[in-house]
């Protein structure tokens, strides 16, 4: 021993809480009143009580940083969105908020998924790029440092592939880190002369999958749902992009319950999204084969979805839970901090249990083991919210001011 402690180049103190979600137990945090973050170039060295880190890290010549009686947590990991898209779809939003179904006839043929793929393939690279920066910008703006984006508006094999070439570009421009999901299984094109849904799981399985790796792909999803990809659809894509070093994901009994539920447990996916209409049993399935389920509740509030999800059964059955905003063109949603009040007004989740899965939850679903959490070693992601504690963030609906941003050690966002 010679008694040399790591010496910080950064260190924060002075929040009124610090939270510290704990990754190896699902839903439980630790928090300080006094509170102190220490940081070595891009990574946490501690996080913990100011006595101990003071005594394990030499903060002597670190640059102070102070939280002001702000909420300090980590960097939120937003592990389910579609970020990615031409067009906006404003208009159909409003007139659906109408509910009447002959106004929303009036807007034209195309409305949902197809309109935006029509709106997708028309932009170009630069401009699908600067609106897509321009989410990135809302989020992290909100205190988010890692965002998953999922292809699925090009729903051909090039405009597929372009989607993932442009998501590669977004991870290298943008401040926040961005994850590649390849889900050309999100609909079925739309083009006239199509020969049917298997034709598209077929090019789905022999030509996109086997491309998108080399793209950057890191997680292929599908839409299993009534309507949307069958089961054994299903099974065929995900089994294709495992084979090709693809981790699954699925989008799993949003609106009905076909199967997917149980798909998502047999095959072990990484993580089973929405879940709406699944049952305790297959829930408890999910838990034991080590599946996240993640929960979206602004998505169901933007579609009015007539069942929003209770997650109390989720933590029940022991079910590690990732929370996402899965901003879309349908609900155009970037803040993880309101998904955080959602999470617990309408799903039931503690405080404790929201901030733990819109961190190390989220990281868990993306298969980041590096983040989400303030251990020792892991990536200093930090947000500082201008409210006294998590109990107050969640108390306070719709405010969330984020005071600054720290990725990779560095200040993006805010002073
Ligand atoms: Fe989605």
């Amino acid at each position: 021993m010679n008694g040399r402690r790591p010496a910080a180049d950064l260190v924060v103190s002075g929040a009124g809480e610090l939270v510290a979600p704990d990754p190896a137990r699902p839903g439980l945090v630790r928090r300080e009143k006094d509170g102190m973050l220490a940081v070595s170039g891009d990574r946490i060295l501690a996080a913990g009580p100011r006595g101990r880190v003071e005594r394990d890290v030499d903060v002597s010549a670190a640059e102070m940083v102070d939280a002001a009686g702000g909420l300090l947590v980590p960097g939120f990991v937003d592990c389910h969105t579609h970020l990615l898209f031409g067009g906006s779809r404003s208009r159909e939003y409003v007139v659906r908020l109408g509910g009447d179904p002959a106004a929303l006839e009036a807007l034209g043929a195309t409305t949902g998924i197809a309109a935006t793929v029509e709106m997708t393939r028309a932009a170009s690279d630069e401009e699908l790029l600067v609106a897509a920066a321009a989410r990135l910008d809302a989020m992290l703006a909100q205190g988010t440092t890692t965002a998953e984006s999922k292809t699925g508006y090009g729903l051909s094999i090039e405009q597929e592939l372009r989607l993932l070439r442009l998501n590669r570009r977004l991870d290298a421009t943008h401040d926040l880190d961005v994850v590649s999901t390849l889900m050309a299984a999100h609909a079925f094109p739309p083009d006239p002369g199509d020969t049917g849904a298997d034709r598209w799981v077929d090019e789905i399985v022999d030509q996109i999958v086997p491309a998108a790796a080399e793209l950057g792909a890191e997680f292929n999803d599908v839409y299993c749902d009534e309507g949307y990809f069958s089961v054994e659809q299903a099974r065929r894509v995900l089994e294709a992009g495992a084979a090709a070093g693809l981790a699954p994901k699925i989008h799993a009994d949003q609106y009905a319950r076909i199967g997917a539920g149980r798909l998502a447990a047999e095959l072990g996916v990484v993580s089973a999204d929405h879940l709406n209409r699944t049952n305790d049993e297959e829930l408890g399935a999910l838990a034991s084969a080590g599946v996240v389920g993640v929960l979206m509740p602004l998505i169901d509030f933007a579609v009015a979805h007539p069942s929003a999800v209770d997650a109390r059964p989720w933590v029940r059955v022991g079910l590690t839970i990732g929370l996402a905003t899965d901003l879309c063109p349908g609900g155009w949603a970037v803040s993880m901090p309101l998904a955080m009040q959602f999470a617990c007004r309408v799903s039931g989740l503690t405080p404790d249990e929201a901030l733990w899965a819109s961190t190390a939850g989220g990281a868990a679903a993306v298969l980041r083991d590096d983040r989400g959490a303030f251990e020792p070693g892991y990536l200093a992601d930090a947000v500082v919210i201008d409210v006294p504690s998590l109990d107050e963030l969640i108390y306070r609906i719709g405010h969330a001011p984020v005071r600054w941003v720290m990725k990779r050690g560095r200040v993006v966002e805010g002073r």
